[in-house]
Formats: structure tokens, C-alpha cells, sequence
């Protein structure tokens, strides 16, 4: 799914500021591997974006691709995020949000919940160490892998 035209507006804007504020080259590569994870929800993985991002800019390599991403996630532009095994997601949506995982098409859709929000972290879990964030990942199969016979009523 699109992500609204003014929510893109805002993630540029958020980029070109940190670029700035960073002393960092905005090049033309970097922000069009920027714009392709920011205009989408679909959490790709590196490949897909690489993928994507060459049909636009055929110069691009797939080594800038991973470094961009890499070096976008040191800047708190966008998150990363592992799901079942497979290689790891990418992700634009930097507000506190959680995820509802297909098992069947590995697709990862947004939720958001101000109980999970909430959650209290038990003691024991602050025995092992400073905890950073808590996100919860939701496991199941999407209407889409479900099919629309046996869709749950
Ligand atoms: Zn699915
Ligand atoms: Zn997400």
C-alpha cells in the first residue's frame, strides 16, 4: 500500500534536515533509496529495494544500495526489523508501531496499539541487560494467503 502523499512530504522532509544537520551528501542515489522504503509500507528486504531502485536509477549498485541502508538506519531514518529467519526488513515507519507478520508470504503490515505501547517489560527481563525498545510481532496468516473463500467471518 502507498503511504500518504503528505506522511512522504514529512519523511523527505525528515531526510533532507538530518542530511543537513549531519553534514551529510544528500547525492541522488541516497535519496532515491530513501524515497523508495518512504513511499511504501511493504517492509522490503535490501534485495527488493535494490531491486526497485535500479529500474529508476540504473547507475546504482547493489553495494550502495546495502550501505545506504545501513548508513539510513544509523541515522534513525528507518528501522530494521527481522521477520521468521528470512533477511532483514526495512522500514520507514520510525513512530512507535508494531507488526503483524503473514508466516505463508512473509508480508509484515504496521499496527498500531497504545496497550502494547504500554506493556510493562518484566523485572527479570531488566536482569539481562538496559533494555532499548519493545515491539510486538503479531504471527499468522494475511487475508491475501487465507483467500477469499476461507476469509474468517
Ligand atoms: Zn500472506
Ligand atoms: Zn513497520
Amino acid at each position: 500500500m502507498a503511504v500518504p502523499k503528505s506522511e512522504l512530504q514529512r519523511r523527505l522532509g525528515v531526510f533532507a534536515d538530518t542530511f543537513r544537520r549531519k553534514g551529510l551528501r544528500a547525492t541522488h542515489q541516497r535519496m532515491e533509496i530513501f524515497r523508495e522504503l518512504a513511499a511504501s509500507d511493504e517492509h522490503p528486504d535490501a534485495e527488493t529495494v535494490y531491486q526497485r531502485v535500479v529500474k529508476r536509477v540504473p547507475a546504482v549498485s547493489r553495494d550502495t544500495v546495502y550501505r545506504t541502508l545501513a548508513s539510513l538506519e544509523d541515522q534513525g531514518l528507518i528501522r530494521r526489523t527481522a521477520v521468521l529467519g528470512g533477511p532483514a526488513r526495512y522500514d520507514a515507519n520510525t513512530k512507535r508501531h508494531h507488526h503483524f507478520v503473514c508466516t505463508k508470504c512473509g508480508s509484515v503490515k504496521d499496527f498500531h496499539s497504545e496497550a502494547l505501547d504500554d506493556l510493562s517489560i518484566p523485572r527479570s527481563v531488566k536482569a539481562f541487560g538496559r533494555i532499548g525498545s519493545a515491539h510486538v510481532q503479531v504471527r499468522g496468516v494475511c487475508s491475501a494467503c487465507i483467500g477469499p473463500r476461507a476469509r474468517p467471518r
